[in-house]
C-alpha cells in the first residue's frame, strides 16, 4: 500500500500525541529539582561532617566530663564536637560527631557545667525541605509510574486524561481526493453533496436548508471508508480530525466524555473542518438498560449526542463516522440532526475492482501481459484493501524474481498469496498424504467441471499454503453475477462435498481434510432453509436474521426450539442428498478421477487447460465434454 494514505500530522504537537506536552515537561522539571536537592543535601551533610570521625555517645560524655570539649553544635540528629587543642596529641582542635540521644535531659546542664560553648543548629528551609522530600518523593515516583503505565496502555498519560488525542490532518498533506477512491460511485455522489455544504454553507442556509451534521459510512472493512472520509476533507480543502471510537474508551468513567468535549472544542476552533470517528460502534453501541450497562461508554455516547446537537453546522463542521456494524448502533445516533445520512460503501463489483486495481497499478511498472480485467474476475468478493495489497504483493514478487516489471503471472500469484497465503514449500507431505490431497482436490474440480452451473477451474494445486490449505482448486467465473439460483447453490454443495466423496471412494476411509468444506456446505444449506426460502419443507419463511451483515454475515435463528431441531434435520437431509450425488458422479467418472489425480500427484499444480484436456481425452466421447466453456489461463 502506498503511503499517500498516511499523512503526517501538521506539527508534532497538533495531535497531542507526538512530542511532550506542558504537563509532562512540568513533571520532569519537578523531578529533576527534587533529585538535585536530594544530591545537594547529601553532599552538604557530608561536608558538614567535614570528614570528622564518629565517636560513641558514652565517649562523648567522657570527653565532656574530662574537660576535653571546646564547643558543640547540637542538631536534630547529630552533635558536632570540637575538642580543645591538645586533645589526642593534636595542636589543632579536632572535630568529632556523635549521634544524639533524644532522652538525655541531663546533657545541657552537664555541658554548661563543663563550660562547653553550645549552639543549636538552625533548622533552615533546606532542612525542612529535605524532610518534606522524604514524604513527597515516593508519591511522585508512584505518580510517574502510573503515568508511564497509562501511556503504554495507549491513553494520553495522566496529563492527557480527557484530551481527545485526535490527529489533525491538513488537506495539503493528505492530498487524497475522490480520484484516489475508485469504484464506490454512489458513495462518492452522496459525499460530493457534503463537500458542497462545506465549501459553501451560505448557499444552502440562505434558502432555509438545514445543513447535515453527520454522515455515517457503513460497509465491510477495507472498502475505503477512511479513504473516502479523507477524500471529503481533501476535496473540501479543510482540516481533518481523525480518531477511532476505541480511543475514547478508557479505564476511568468520564474520561471518554471529556475527550469528546475536547475534540469538539478543538474542531470548532478550526472550523470549517471534518471530524472523522472510525469504528464508531465502539462508543455508539445501543445503550443497555440491563445490569446497569457500561457507564463509561454510555457517558461518552451521551456526550457525543449532546455535542452533535450543540454545534452550529453553519460554520462548516461535519462529523463523519465509519462502522461495519451499523445494526448495533444506538438509534439515537441515527436521528435527524445527528448521523442522519447513511453512505453505504459496498464491496466493489467487477467494474469497481478493475478501477481500484487501475488506481493502485498507476504507480507500479507493468508489462504487456497484464490484464487487470482478468484479475478483477478472479477476485470476486475482494475489497479495496485486498486489491491494493495484491498489486503491492505482485510488485514484490516481480522484484524477487528479478523482473523489471510486473507480469500477469505475478498478479495471479499475488491473488493467491492474499487469498490463501504464501506457498509453504518446506512442508513436505508424505506420499500417502499427497495422494489423499490430490484425490480430494480433483474430487471438487471434477464435479464442478461435470456440472452445468459451476465456474470454470483455473488451477488445482497441492502445494500447501501458509493460511492452512494443503491444496485447493481455484475457480474463475466468466462473468460476475449478483444472484445465485437454487440449482447453482445445490451444485455448489455437491462440489464442496466432492472432496470427501473422492476420499471415501478411493481410500475407503475419510480424513479431517474436509472440515472446511463441511463448514461451508452447512452454512449454504442452512441459509437455503432459513433465509432463502429454498426448502420444500419450510417454504417461504424467514427463520434467521443476519447479525452482522458486513462482517461474518452470520445469521442467528429466530424460531421455536422444535423448529430449530427440524431445521437441523432438513439441513442434514440436503447435505446427505448432495453427498450421495457427489459419490455417484465420482464413481461414474472414476477413470478420469484417477488420471487427473495421478497427474496432480506428479506435477503438484495443473492448469485449467491441462485439466480440461485430460478430462476430454479420458472421457473420449462418452459424454460431450463442456468444451464450450472458456477457461482462463494463468
Ligand atoms: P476502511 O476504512 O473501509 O476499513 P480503508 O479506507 O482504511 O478501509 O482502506 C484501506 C486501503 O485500501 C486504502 O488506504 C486504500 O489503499 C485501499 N482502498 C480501499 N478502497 C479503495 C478504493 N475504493 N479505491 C482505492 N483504494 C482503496
Amino acid at each position: 500500500m502506498n503511503n499517500r494514505d498516511n499523512p503526517t500530522p501538521k506539527s508534532p504537537d497538533d495531535g497531542n500525541r507526538g512530542g511532550m506536552n506542558g504537563g509532562q515537561t512540568l513533571l520532569i522539571i519537578v523531578l529533576a529539582a527534587m533529585i538535585t536537592f536530594a544530591v545537594v543535601g547529601f553532599m552538604r551533610n557530608q561536608m558538614r561532617q567535614g570528614g570528622s570521625r564518629e565517636v560513641s555517645y558514652t565517649h562523648f560524655l567522657q570527653m565532656v566530663d574530662a574537660g576535653e570539649v571546646n564547643s558543640v553544635v547540637i542538631g536534630n540528629t547529630q552533635i558536632q564536637i570540637e575538642a580543645r587543642p591538645g586533645v589526642g596529641g593534636y595542636t589543632e582542635p579536632v572535630r568529632f560527631y556523635t549521634v544524639r540521644m533524644d532522652d538525655d535531659s541531663d546533657l545541657i546542664p552537664r555541658l554548661y557545667n563543663a563550660n562547653v560553648d553550645m549552639t543549636r543548629e538552625r533548622s533552615d528551609t533546606a532542612t525542612v525541605f529535605y524532610s518534606l522530600l522524604s514524604f513527597i518523593l515516593p508519591f511522585v515516583l508512584i505518580l510517574l509510574f502510573m503515568n508511564f503505565m497509562m501511556r503504554r496502555m495507549g491513553g494520553g498519560g495522566i496529563m492527557g486524561v480527557g484530551k481527545s488525542n485526535a490527529k489533525v490532518y491538513i488537506q495539503k498533506e493528505t492530498g487524497v481526493t475522490f480520484a484516489d477512491v475508485a469504484g464506490e460511485d454512489e458513495a462518492k455522489e452522496s459525499l460530493t453533496e457534503i463537500v458542497d455544504f462545506l465549501h459553501n454553507p451560505g448557499k444552502f442556509t440562505r434558502i432555509g436548508a438545514r445543513l447535515p451534521k453527520g454522515a455515517l459510512l457503513v460497509g465491510p472493512p477495507g472498502t475505503g471508508k477512511t479513504l473516502l472520509a479523507k477524500a471529503v476533507a481533501g476535496e473540501a480543502n479543510v482540516p481533518f480530525f481523525s480518531l477511532s471510537g476505541s480511543d475514547f474508551v478508557e479505564m476511568f468513567v468520564g474520561v471518554g466524555a471529556s475527550r469528546v468535549r475536547d475534540l469538539f472544542k478543538q474542531a470548532q476552533e478550526n472550523a470549517p473542518c471534518i471530524i472523522f470517528i472510525d469504528e464508531i460502534d465502539a462508543i455508539g453501541k445501543t445503550r443497555d438498560s440491563r445490569l446497569g450497562g457500561n457507564d463509561e461508554r454510555e457517558q461518552t455516547l451521551n456526550q457525543l449526542l449532546s455535542e452533535m446537537d450543540g454545534f452550529d453546522s453553519s460554520k462548516g463542521l461535519l462529523v463523519l463516522g465509519a462502522t461495519n456494524r451499523p445494526e448495533i448502533l444506538d438509534p439515537a445516533l441515527l436521528r435527524p440532526g445527528r448521523f442522519d445520512r447513511r453512505v453505504v460503501v459496498e464491496r466493489p463489483d467487477l467494474k469497481g475492482r478493475v478501477a481500484i486495481l487501475k488506481v493502485h497499478a498507476k504507480d507500479v511498472l507493468m508489462d504487456d501481459t497484464v490484464d487487470l480485467e482478468a484479475i478483477g474476475l478472479a477476485t470476486s468478493g475482494a475489497v479495496g484493501s485486498d486489491l491494493a495489497n495484491m498489486i503491492n504483493e505482485a510488485a514484490i514478487l516481480a522484484v524477487k524474481n528479478g523482473r523489471k516489471a510486473v507480469s500477469q503471472k505475478d498478479l495471479f500469484e499475488a491473488v493467491e498469496v492474499v487469498l490463501v497465503g504464501k506457498e509453504k514449500k518446506d512442508r513436505v507431505m508424505n506420499q500417502k498424504e499427497r495422494r489423499i490431497v490430490s484425490y480430494h482436490e480433483v474430487g471438487h474440480a471434477l464435479i464442478s467441471a461435470l456440472q452445468k452451473n459451476s465456474e470454470p477451474v483455473q488451477k488445482i494445486t497441492i502445494v500447501p499454503r501458509t493460511m492452512g490449505a494443503l491444496g485447493y482448486v481455484m475457480y474463475v467465473p466468466e462473468e460476475e453475477t449478483y444472484l445465485k439460483s437454487k440449482q447453482e447453490l445445490q451444485d455448489m454443495l455437491v462440489s464442496l462435498l466432492g472432496g470427501r466423496a473422492a476420499e471415501e471412494i478411493v481410500f475407503g476411509n475419510v480424513t479431517t481434510g474436509a472440515a472446511n468444506d463441511i463448514e461451508k456446505a452447512t452454512a449454504i444449506a442452512r441459509a437455503m432453509v432459513t433465509q432463502y426460502g429454498m426448502s420444500g419443507k419450510f417454504g417461504l419463511i424467514g427463520l434467521a436474521q443476519t447479525e452482522d451483515k458486513y462482517l461474518s454475515g452470520r445469521a442467528v435463528l429466530n424460531c421455536a426450539d422444535e423448529t430449530a431441531a427440524q431445521i437441523d434435520q432438513e439441513v442434514m437431509d440436503i447435505l446427505k442428498e448432495s453427498y450421495d450425488q457427489a459419490l455417484a458422479m465420482l464413481k461414474e467418472n472414476r477413470e478420469v478421477l484417477d488420471k487427473i489425480a495421478d497427474f496432480l500427484i506428479n506435477r503438484e499444480t495443473i492448469t485449467g487447460k491441462e485439466f480440461m484436456e485430460i478430462l476430454r481425452r479420458t472421457r473420449n466421447g462418452l459424454q460431450a465434454p463442456p468444451s464450450e466453456r472458456k477457461v482462463l489461463l494463468v
